[in-house]
């Protein structure tokens, strides 16, 4: 009898053992961050937008280091990868398809779990702001009119212009993810002149094929797997710049550009970090000040997003505004 309950508990004590041993297995896998990618954008004969002091492919790559840097040091066991630390293109391309690619195939390679490109926005303005006239009167005009023998003096009205400053005023940060759901219309935006009043890849000239198989492919996985991360993501950075008194624009999708964010198979967001443009933001991203504050939003993002991550908590579908332009 004795004999029988000591098996019996023995059995009891193997069985419950043998549930903790595998349940690591027939549990949910935690998911974390091993490796990010920070790609500060641009960079060589791609150089992006300018402002008056600066241009966008040295403000990313200063970001873009800084950045690398903070994740490091806040997050000791996530891997960083850049895909560039010097002035320029992403191992030497001589076009931009080439140097896009370039960039995810590093993100590829390193096996990445977050992809953060690194961008300046500009408006299509001049830099600081530009003059225009505008009509501030009238007056008469002694003018004359007609040909050979009907030639004469005619009186006409005439307006009276006057010149004044306007300054570039567009300020703010908006972050991008890829528009994956909409294939037809990726195509047409392609193959459209680009209505982005940003400024931004305005000077791009990629095509994507977006109807291999490969594309779909990987553009079905982004959407599936993705997606909702990258909107996750996205968001918190936006929420976070407006927590510190930044102007914020969202989370916006984008089609034309951004292809990088689909090459590259893992959650991806590209932020704009604010206007070069305007002349106070410009200063303010050129600044340590506000490289580290805008450092420290995306930090602070990021720690929020893999909290998240690591709880298994599913990620929401996001209502995102892709209509608006600025
Ligand atoms: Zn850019």
């Amino acid at each position: 009898m004795m004999k029988r309950s000591a098996a019996l508990l023995m059995l009891i004590v193997f069985f419950c053992f043998g549930i903790s041993f595998s349940y690591p297995v027939l549990g949910q896998k935690s998911s974390t961050i091993h490796t990010i990618i920070v790609d500060p954008g641009h960079g060589g004969q791609f150089h992006g937008t300018r402002g008056l002091i600066s241009k966008e492919e040295d403000v990313t790559l200063e970001i873009g280091l800084k950045l690398g840097q903070a994740i490091k040091k806040e997050f000791p066991n996530i891997k960083v990868v850049y895909t560039r630390t010097t002035e320029g293109s992403v191992n030497d391309a001589t076009s931009l398809r080439e140097d896009l690619h370039n960039r995810a195939q590093i993100a590829n390679q390193a096996k990445g779990d977050l992809f953060i490109s690194i961008h300046c926005d500009a408006t299509p303005r001049p830099a600081g702001g530009y003059y225009e006239r505008r009509v501030v009167g009238h007056k008469r005009k002694l003018e004359y009119v007609g040909r050979g023998k009907k030639r004469r003096k005619k009186w006409v009205t005439v307006p009276i212009y006057q010149s004044y400053w306007v300054k570039n005023m567009m300020t703010g940060a908006t972050t991008y993810i890829w528009k994956a759901e909409k294939m037809e219309d990726k195509t047409k935006a392609i193959n459209q002149k680009d209505e982005d009043s940003t400024g931004e890849f305005q000077d791009s000239t990629i095509e994507w094929d977006t109807e291999s198989p490969e594309a779909r492919i990987r553009a079905q996985l982004y959407e599936q797997k993705y997606f909702k991360k990258s909107a996750t993501l996205a968001a918190l950075i936006e929420d976070e710049f407006a927590s510190s008194g930044r102007r914020t624009w969202g989370v916006k999708q984008r089609d034309k550009g951004i292809q990088v964010l689909q090459a590259t198979g893992m959650p991806s967001v590209l932020v704009e970090t604010g206007y070069l443009t305007n002349k106070e933001e410009e200063e303010y991203l050129n600044s340590d000040k506000g490289q580290d504050e805008v450092v420290a939003d995306i930090i602070k993002a990021l720690s929020r997003y893999k909290q998240q991550l690591e709880s298994n908590r599913p990620f929401a579908n996001l209502t995102l505004d892709s209509t608006k332009q600025q």
